[in-house]
């Protein structure tokens, strides 16, 4: 069975020209709901990302958050993937969806996190790659962390039963949320910093104050932050660092397949998760902590997470 914490579906939708439907086994697709049925997908955060690339940089974009949640919406009743509302629907014995709005950017206020809630979206990313009203991103500048509203955003998306994501968020950021935090959050897709260096990697201190949190950092196959030669053997290090210091129990899966254009070799598509599986075991991953990181450890921030 697998959680995959972060894939970019409806993005995908969006931004390809006639794509094929998404219960074709297309070649060369990275994710399609025939390839999650070989990879044993459950569950997937299926990204609802709000900006859009104009004049030669990002900016926020409630349109097409809009535009992603109706593909979600389409997908659902089209092929019949639930979209994970309430803890209950985990129950679910299909494939499920669960709505994350990667960056709060479109989001003006705390209510406008109501409108998302309402819409179906069940995760928050405080921040993508920029700086936002509510915090500072991972490639800030100035080290600074959740602002005060931030603050009020968080709160808000935890009482409401939404999941909180730090994928993105500035190390700063990341702490506060953490200290602030009364349920578990996710940091849906990252590797770790003390492995590779890089902006999009967290540090030991944010991981052993996600341990304390009870949440689970989503080990992520986008090449660039694994290692200068991104094997599945290099990610793997990502994942015996983290269980040799922290605890397996910080670990689960975030591939970032459909938002990446290369992959680890071997890991060209969703169906072949089974390669990163077999290198954890072959690393000296027991058969039930290899559990833990495809799908047990999600479970048991997301039966806290929801409401
Ligand atoms: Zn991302």
């Amino acid at each position: 069975m697998l959680v995959d914490l972060h894939q970019d579906v409806a993005y995908y939708f969006l931004t390809s020209l006639s794509p094929p439907p998404f219960d074709v086994d297309a070649e060369g697709r990275q994710s399609d709901l025939p390839k999650l049925r070989r990879a044993g997908a459950d569950l997937v955060f299926a990204a609802v990302f709000p900006f859009v690339n104009a004049y030669g940089g990002w900016s926020p974009s409630l349109q097409l958050a809009l535009e992603a949640v109706k593909v979600y919406y389409s997908l659902s009743e089209r092929h019949g993937v639930r979209l994970v509302e309430r803890r209950v629907d985990l129950a679910y014995p299909g494939l499920k969806f669960l709505l994350v709005l990667e960056g709060a950017d479109v989001l003006n206020s705390v209510d406008d996190l109501r409108l998302m809630y309402r819409l179906g979206v069940r995760g928050v990313g405080v921040t993508w790659n920029l700086n936002n009203r509510w915090g500072h991103s991972c490639y800030s500048k100035g080290g600074g962390g959740l602002t005060e509203e931030g603050y009020a955003l968080v709160e808000a998306a935890q009482r409401l039963g939404m999941v909180v994501d730090l994928a993105h968020a500035g190390r700063k950021t990341a702490l506060d949320v953490l200290e602030a935090a009364r349920r578990p959050v996710v940091i849906s897709h990252a590797n770790v910093n003390d492995v590779y260096r890089h902006p999009r990697n967290v540090d030991g201190e944010v991981i052993k104050r996600l341990v304390d949190n009870g949440g689970v950092l989503g080990l992520t196959f986008i090449p660039r932050t694994i290692s200068d030669s991104p094997t599945v053997e290099a990610l793997v290090k990502h994942a015996k660092y983290v269980k040799e210091r922290y605890g397996v129990e910080a670990l689960a899966v975030g591939t970032d397949y459909l938002g990446i254009s290369t992959t680890p070799p071997g890991l060209e598509s969703v169906d072949r998760i089974e390669t990163f599986f077999k290198a954890l075991r072959e690393a000296g991953f027991s058969g039930e902590e290899v559990e833990a990181v495809a799908w047990r450890n999600a479970y048991r921030v997301l039966r806290e997470a929801l409401d």
